[in-house]
């Protein structure tokens, strides 16, 4: 690909492709690689436009494709990809598709608009900065949040919706809360807690958004999904404790029993134990404070 020139805000880059005239197919890929490549550079929303230069009577020129690139605004008549400018501004990946980016941006944009993840969203960007968090899709729906140094990657199940997304997003989120001391290995010892804390704004999101396909369903057909729904008795969607609620009964609740969340997530994975089984459960957390997030990033529910 070449980069001819930057103008107005504007990129032109051209390239060939193996097509024949008229080939679409070879177009599109063409277009799609370049406004891959483009991605890098161009940071805010980009339009890709295909033209046809030359003539059917000059067929030496028919081969080109012209990508444009623009800061901002919406871009003219003939764009094939829509902006992808929210995503791009928390997450990296260097070789992931444009398809895979829309999607991304798309969800993004749904988890803008709620009272919760809005919050979240401009969270994660002051606490980040730009191109911080790896993004990156798996076949399946199980989504997952891995942080190992300053690297933290979300991997998306392909068939996990929004409230998947936000679900990792509230990890990212905690893995740089305790008052901005959060390290691996406090984030490890909380493991549980942490993920009761996620799946409960997983849930009150879904309930917000009835067009949210969960995979949890409709949180009641399995016991952890009821235990998390069932918390609804004790903490309300904005992370305070439910009237005449003490914290005592919301920790016999969060932890004490074999139908406990804490006890029903341990037998889901084995990352919730460490090595030596010790549960991955910080006691040290007391009731209500186990979502302290969730409470400072629901301000406007
Ligand atoms: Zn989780």
């Amino acid at each position: 690909m070449r980069v001819n020139q930057y103008e107005n805000g504007v990129v032109i880059a051209a390239a060939s492709f193996f097509g024949q005239e008229g080939d679409e197919i070879a177009q599109q890929e063409t277009a799609d690689k370049m406004q891959e490549l483009l991605s890098d550079i161009v940071f805010y929303k980009h339009k890709v436009a295909l033209r046809a230069l030359g003539t059917e009577n000059n067929p030496t020129q028919l081969d080109g494709v012209t990508v444009t690139g623009t800061s901002g605004g919406d871009g003219g008549a003939g764009s094939l990809a829509s902006g992808i400018s929210d995503a791009k501004k928390l997450f990296k990946n260097a070789t992931m598709t444009v398809k895979n980016w829309e999607k991304v941006e798309e969800m993004i944009k749904k988890i803008k608009n709620d009272c919760m993840g809005g919050e979240l969203f401009k969270s994660l960007e002051s606490s980040f900065g730009i191109n911080q968090i790896n993004i990156q899709f798996a076949p399946g729906t199980k989504s997952t949040f891995d942080w190992n140094g300053n690297n933290r990657t979300i991997t998306l199940g392909t068939g996990a919706d929004s409230d998947s997304f936000l679900h990792e997003m509230l990890h990212a989120y905690q893995s740089t809360s305790d008052g901005g001391n959060a390290t691996t290995a406090t984030f490890e010892k909380a493991l549980i807690n942490n993920e009761i804390e996620s799946r409960y704004a997983e849930y009150t999101y879904w309930k917000r958004h009835p067009d949210v396909v969960s995979i949890h369903g409709d949180w009641t057909g399995n016991e952890v999904g009821r235990s998390i729904r069932e918390l609804n008795r004790y903490v309300t969607p904005k992370g305070t404790i439910v009237t005449g609620i003490s914290n005592d009964a919301l920790d016999s609740y969060l932890f004490a029993g074999n139908n406990s969340p804490q006890a029903l997530l341990e037998n889901v994975g084995s990352i919730y134990r460490d090595k030596n089984g010790k549960s991955r459960y910080d006691y040290s957390r007391v009731g209500v404070d186990n979502f302290k997030n969730i409470n400072k990033l629901s301000k406007k529910c």
